[in-house]
């Protein structure tokens, strides 16, 4: 999957790149990240990318023309979004979509934005991460290669890892605990080392259901509200839910 990423603040993606589960996912070749300064296709001696807005008001807008002309020369994969607070919010489920693809291209703003000619006439789309405002998209855009390339085939390690993950089924995920089994008198749920399989897969579907009905029933509600089944699994596995 190749990924390209257009922005005035390279080193903040080049950084991210090298690290973590990103960077090693380029080094298996898994993923193919590609970062472009929009500088480097200024044509004055000051390199500028921004000027004032028409019509007045704070700050400056990063300028069409050395964004287009990054475009051009460097074709970055299609499609291309714009990150922005007025963009399709990013969710689990467009992190896959975007996950099934080939490759996109990621175009961050800065200062109070971006030539709006940008978004209308050279971008796709636009991904905003939520309903706040950042001072670029260059952490915006590390959200989303984030969150898209650990749904690659391959990237994680244990590759079933991501199926029974929070948003996947409409729930969050189940607690989870690692040794010790009994840690300042806090111990771990019996089941989960029972060896038990069937009753370990269903008491954990039960907690999930649990702490979404507990933290986001809205994600309970989108499922159509509780099934006689997920009652009889909560009596069961989680008694006293209700109370
Ligand atoms: N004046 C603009 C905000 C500009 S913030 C407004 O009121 O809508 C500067 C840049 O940060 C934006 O161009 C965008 O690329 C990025 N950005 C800010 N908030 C974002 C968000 N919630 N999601 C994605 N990108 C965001």
């Amino acid at each position: 999957m190749r990924i390209d990423v257009l922005t005035i603040m390279p080193g903040l993606l080049e950084s991210f790149g090298g690290a973590s589960l990103v960077g090693k996912a380029q080094q298996r070749g898994l993923l193919d990240l590609r970062v472009h300064d929009i500088r480097d296709r200024t044509e004055d001696p000051h390199r500028t990318v921004d000027d004032s807005p028409f019509g007045g008001g704070a700050g400056m807008v990063l300028m069409a023309e050395p964004i287009f002309a990054t475009v051009e020369a460097v074709q970055p994969p299609r499609p291309m979004f714009l990150l922005g607070p007025g963009g399709r919010t990013l969710s689990q489920g467009f992190a896959q979509e975007l996950a099934d693809s080939d490759g996109f291209s990621l175009l961050c703003g800065r200062y109070e934005g971006v030539d709006d000619r940008v978004r209308t006439h050279l971008c796709d789309g636009e991904i905003s991460i939520g309903d706040y405002v950042l001072a670029g998209g260059e952490v915006a855009a590390m959200v989303v290669i984030e969150a898209v390339s650990r749904l690659v085939p391959g990237v994680m390690g244990n590759s079933t890892s991501a199926d029974d993950e929070s948003f996947s089924a409409g729930l969050l995920e189940y607690p989870q605990f690692t040794r010790p089994a009994e840690f300042r008198g806090w111990e771990v749920p019996d089941v989960l080392r029972s060896g038990d399989h069937g009753a370990i897969a269903s008491w954990r579907l039960a907690q999930s259901i649990l702490r979404t009905l507990q933290h986001r029933p809205d994600l309970i509600e989108q499922r159509g509200g509780l099934t006689a089944d997920d009652l009889k699994l909560l009596n069961k596995y989680a008694p006293g839910w209700d109370a």
